[in-house]
């Protein structure tokens, strides 16, 4: 099983070179590069690029943060995009999970891949102008 990974290990004093920024945070030295390019705050001027540890803790759990996002109104989880989106209406379809719950799933208007979202069953009628936008065959409420 994978350990979660947590900025909790990542020394706020301590200075990483990229080797150990991706050890401690169990991601490749590539990523740590792209994070330097994404606003990571680095010192590059010489060899070994050294992160701070505290700057590393920062821009991680911001990025966790960011993934972890709550759907808003109307929006699915795309399974391709990995992003919050909205679906094509009127070919979203309801499927029963259990008594309280069950699953959206519609296309994403981004990429038309799978999106999806969980729901509480006595949320459904919120959903109903997206439901029946289309056809109202496919559901099975
Ligand atoms: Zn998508």
């Amino acid at each position: 099983m994978a350990r979660a990974v947590s900025s909790v290990r990542i020394k706020s004093l301590k200075a990483y070179t990229v080797e150990e920024a991706a050890e401690v945070v169990r991601v490749t030295e590539q990523t740590i590069r792209a994070w330097i390019k994404q606003g990571l705050p680095a010192m590059t001027e010489k060899r070994p690029t050294l992160i701070l540890g505290w700057a590393l803790k920062g821009f991680h759990e911001q990025l966790r943060k960011k993934r972890r996002r709550p759907l808003q109104d109307g929006e699915f989880f795309c399974l391709h995009c990995k992003e919050p989106r909205t679906p094509v209406a009127g070919v979203v379809e309801y499927q029963r999970l259990s008594d309280a719950h069950g699953q959206l799933r519609g296309f994403c208007s981004a990429c038309e891949g799978i999106c999806v979202r969980i729901i509480s069953r006595r949320d459904l009628p919120k959903w109903a102008d997206l439901l029946d936008a289309g056809t109202n065959d496919r559901r099975t409420a």
